[in-house]
Protein backbone atom coordinates (compact mmCIF):
# COMPACT_ATOMS: atom_id res chain seq x y z
CA UNK A 1 0.00 0.00 0.00
CA UNK A 2 0.82 3.30 -1.32
CA UNK A 3 0.18 5.54 2.13
CA UNK A 4 2.52 8.05 1.86
CA UNK A 5 1.86 11.58 0.37
CA UNK A 6 5.24 13.47 -0.47
CA UNK A 7 4.89 16.56 -3.14
CA UNK A 8 8.60 17.24 -5.14
CA UNK A 9 9.59 19.52 -6.67
CA UNK A 10 11.65 19.72 -10.27
CA UNK A 11 13.73 21.89 -11.71
CA UNK A 12 16.69 22.34 -14.64
CA UNK A 13 18.17 24.73 -16.84
CA UNK A 14 20.30 22.80 -19.39
CA UNK A 15 19.59 20.39 -22.16
CA UNK A 16 16.37 20.78 -23.02
CA UNK A 17 14.58 21.52 -19.42
CA UNK A 18 11.55 20.26 -20.52
CA UNK A 19 12.07 16.90 -21.93
CA UNK A 20 14.19 16.21 -18.48
CA UNK A 21 11.39 17.12 -16.37
CA UNK A 22 9.01 15.02 -17.99
CA UNK A 23 11.30 12.23 -18.44
CA UNK A 24 12.12 12.54 -14.81
CA UNK A 25 8.35 11.88 -14.06
CA UNK A 26 8.43 9.02 -16.15
CA UNK A 27 11.24 7.93 -14.04
CA UNK A 28 9.66 8.85 -11.12
CA UNK A 29 6.36 6.67 -11.58
CA UNK A 30 8.10 3.58 -12.49
CA UNK A 31 10.07 3.00 -9.75
CA UNK A 32 9.24 0.45 -7.69
CA UNK A 33 7.05 1.84 -4.37
CA UNK A 34 6.35 5.21 -5.86
CA UNK A 35 3.13 6.32 -7.75
CA UNK A 36 2.77 9.80 -9.24
CA UNK A 37 -0.53 10.95 -8.67
CA UNK A 38 -0.58 14.55 -10.01
CA UNK A 39 1.73 17.15 -11.95
CA UNK A 40 1.06 21.06 -12.28
CA UNK A 41 2.03 22.47 -15.60
CA UNK A 42 5.52 23.47 -16.25
CA UNK A 43 6.78 26.89 -15.49
CA UNK A 44 9.86 29.33 -16.46
CA UNK A 45 11.45 30.91 -13.30
CA UNK A 46 14.23 33.05 -12.83
CA UNK A 47 17.51 31.22 -11.32
CA UNK A 48 18.58 31.19 -7.72
CA UNK A 49 21.93 32.77 -7.12
CA UNK A 50 24.16 33.32 -10.06
CA UNK A 51 22.00 35.30 -12.54
CA UNK A 52 24.66 34.13 -14.84
CA UNK A 53 22.69 30.94 -16.19
CA UNK A 54 19.84 29.99 -18.22
CA UNK A 55 15.95 30.34 -16.67
CA UNK A 56 14.63 27.42 -15.10
CA UNK A 57 11.65 24.85 -16.04
CA UNK A 58 10.23 24.15 -12.75
CA UNK A 59 7.01 21.53 -11.96
CA UNK A 60 5.74 20.29 -8.87
CA UNK A 61 4.65 16.51 -8.29
CA UNK A 62 2.36 14.44 -6.29
CA UNK A 63 2.99 11.17 -5.36
CA UNK A 64 2.05 8.17 -3.35
CA UNK A 65 4.94 6.03 -2.03
CA UNK A 66 5.67 3.47 0.67
CA UNK A 67 9.18 4.66 0.72
CA UNK A 68 10.48 6.07 3.70
CA UNK A 69 11.64 9.87 3.29
CA UNK A 70 14.83 8.55 2.97
CA UNK A 71 14.65 5.90 0.47
CA UNK A 72 12.84 8.47 -1.16
CA UNK A 73 15.52 11.24 -1.40
CA UNK A 74 18.05 8.00 -2.48
CA UNK A 75 15.64 7.47 -5.62
CA UNK A 76 15.24 11.51 -6.20
CA UNK A 77 19.32 11.60 -6.78
CA UNK A 78 19.81 8.22 -8.52
CA UNK A 79 17.35 10.00 -11.26
CA UNK A 80 19.34 13.16 -10.96
CA UNK A 81 22.36 11.07 -11.33
CA UNK A 82 21.23 9.37 -14.22
CA UNK A 83 20.40 12.92 -15.99
CA UNK A 84 23.98 13.32 -15.48
CA UNK A 85 23.63 16.08 -12.62
CA UNK A 86 26.66 17.39 -11.84
CA UNK A 87 27.80 18.99 -8.48
CA UNK A 88 31.08 21.40 -9.16
CA UNK A 89 30.68 23.03 -5.85
CA UNK A 90 28.76 25.67 -7.06
CA UNK A 91 25.71 26.50 -4.83
CA UNK A 92 22.39 27.14 -7.07
CA UNK A 93 24.18 26.39 -9.96
CA UNK A 94 22.96 25.31 -13.47
CA UNK A 95 21.92 21.89 -13.25
CA UNK A 96 19.85 19.33 -15.68
CA UNK A 97 17.89 18.14 -12.87
CA UNK A 98 17.22 19.18 -9.54
CA UNK A 99 14.29 16.69 -7.38
CA UNK A 100 13.71 18.09 -3.91
CA UNK A 101 11.29 16.41 -1.61
CA UNK A 102 9.26 19.70 -0.75
CA UNK A 103 6.78 17.95 1.72
CA UNK A 104 6.07 14.23 3.06
CA UNK A 105 2.96 13.80 4.91
CA UNK A 106 2.76 16.52 7.67
CA UNK A 107 6.54 15.22 8.82
CA UNK A 108 8.81 17.91 9.73
CA UNK A 109 12.39 15.93 9.33
CA UNK A 110 15.70 17.39 10.28
CA UNK A 111 18.67 15.20 9.62
CA UNK A 112 21.80 15.42 8.21
CA UNK A 113 20.55 14.64 4.09
CA UNK A 114 17.35 15.56 4.82
CA UNK A 115 15.43 18.93 5.81
CA UNK A 116 11.33 18.94 4.78
CA UNK A 117 9.37 21.26 4.52
CA UNK A 118 11.98 21.80 1.90
CA UNK A 119 14.24 24.63 3.62
CA UNK A 120 13.31 28.28 1.29
CA UNK A 121 10.34 26.72 -0.02
CA UNK A 122 8.40 29.32 1.41
CA UNK A 123 10.17 32.34 -0.31
CA UNK A 124 10.21 30.44 -4.09
CA UNK A 125 7.53 31.56 -6.24
CA UNK A 126 8.66 28.14 -8.73
CA UNK A 127 7.85 25.88 -6.11
CA UNK A 128 4.65 27.96 -4.17
CA UNK A 129 2.43 28.51 -7.16
CA UNK A 130 3.03 25.03 -9.49
CA UNK A 131 2.02 23.30 -5.79
CA UNK A 132 -1.27 25.29 -5.61
CA UNK A 133 -2.25 24.35 -8.90
CA UNK A 134 -1.96 20.43 -7.61
CA UNK A 135 -3.28 21.09 -3.84
CA UNK A 136 -4.89 24.50 -3.63
CA UNK A 137 -6.10 23.57 0.00
CA UNK A 138 -2.92 22.61 1.86
CA UNK A 139 -2.52 24.30 4.82
CA UNK A 140 1.12 24.91 5.71
CA UNK A 141 3.16 23.76 8.95
CA UNK A 142 3.13 26.95 10.61
CA UNK A 143 -0.77 27.11 10.16
CA UNK A 144 -1.28 29.13 7.21
CA UNK A 145 -2.70 28.30 4.49
CA UNK A 146 -0.95 27.80 0.73
CA UNK A 147 -2.79 31.13 -0.53
CA UNK A 148 -1.27 32.94 1.95
CA UNK A 149 2.27 31.76 1.15
CA UNK A 150 1.76 32.77 -2.11
CA UNK A 151 0.01 36.10 -0.85
CA UNK A 152 3.34 36.94 0.61
CA UNK A 153 5.67 35.91 -1.85
CA UNK A 154 7.17 38.18 -4.74
CA UNK A 155 5.96 36.07 -8.05
CA UNK A 156 9.90 37.10 -9.53
CA UNK A 157 8.01 37.16 -13.41
CA UNK A 158 7.44 33.51 -13.11
CA UNK A 159 5.47 32.76 -16.32
CA UNK A 160 3.22 29.59 -16.29
CA UNK A 161 4.12 27.53 -20.04
CA UNK A 162 1.13 26.94 -22.00
CA UNK A 163 1.62 23.11 -22.12
CA UNK A 164 0.44 20.46 -19.45
CA UNK A 165 1.94 17.46 -19.59
CA UNK A 166 0.32 14.74 -20.79
CA UNK A 167 0.40 13.27 -17.55
CA UNK A 168 -1.73 9.98 -19.33
CA UNK A 169 1.06 9.25 -21.49
CA UNK A 170 3.91 9.62 -18.74
CA UNK A 171 1.53 7.24 -16.22
CA UNK A 172 1.24 4.58 -19.43
P1 LIG B 1 18.11 23.85 -2.55
O1 LIG B 1 18.01 22.64 -1.63
O2 LIG B 1 18.31 25.16 -1.86
O3 LIG B 1 16.98 23.88 -3.56
P2 LIG B 1 19.76 22.45 -4.41
O4 LIG B 1 18.48 21.73 -4.71
O5 LIG B 1 20.52 23.04 -5.54
O6 LIG B 1 19.46 23.63 -3.37
P3 LIG B 1 21.25 20.10 -4.11
O7 LIG B 1 22.65 20.29 -4.57
O8 LIG B 1 20.27 19.46 -5.05
O9 LIG B 1 20.71 21.51 -3.59
O10 LIG B 1 21.22 19.23 -2.79
C1 LIG B 1 22.12 19.44 -1.75
C2 LIG B 1 21.75 18.52 -0.59
O11 LIG B 1 20.50 18.90 -0.03
C3 LIG B 1 21.52 17.07 -0.99
O12 LIG B 1 22.70 16.33 -0.93
C4 LIG B 1 20.48 16.57 0.02
O13 LIG B 1 21.03 15.64 0.92
C5 LIG B 1 20.10 17.82 0.77
N1 LIG B 1 18.67 17.98 1.08
C6 LIG B 1 18.22 18.40 2.29
N2 LIG B 1 16.89 18.46 2.30
C7 LIG B 1 16.47 18.06 1.06
C8 LIG B 1 15.18 17.90 0.47
N3 LIG B 1 14.06 18.20 1.17
N4 LIG B 1 15.11 17.46 -0.80
C9 LIG B 1 16.24 17.19 -1.50
N5 LIG B 1 17.49 17.30 -1.00
C10 LIG B 1 17.61 17.75 0.28
MG1 LIG C 1 16.64 22.71 -5.23
MG1 LIG D 1 18.19 19.64 -4.78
Amino acid sequence: MLLDIAYIGLGSNLKNPSQQIKDALRELHQSSNICVQACSHLYKSKPLGPQNQPLYTNAVCKLNTSLSPIELLDVLQSIETNHKRERNGEKWGPRTLDLDILLFNQERINCERLKVPHIGMQHREFVLVPLFEIAPDLVMHDGRSLAAWINDCDLNGLKRLNNKIDFASIAA
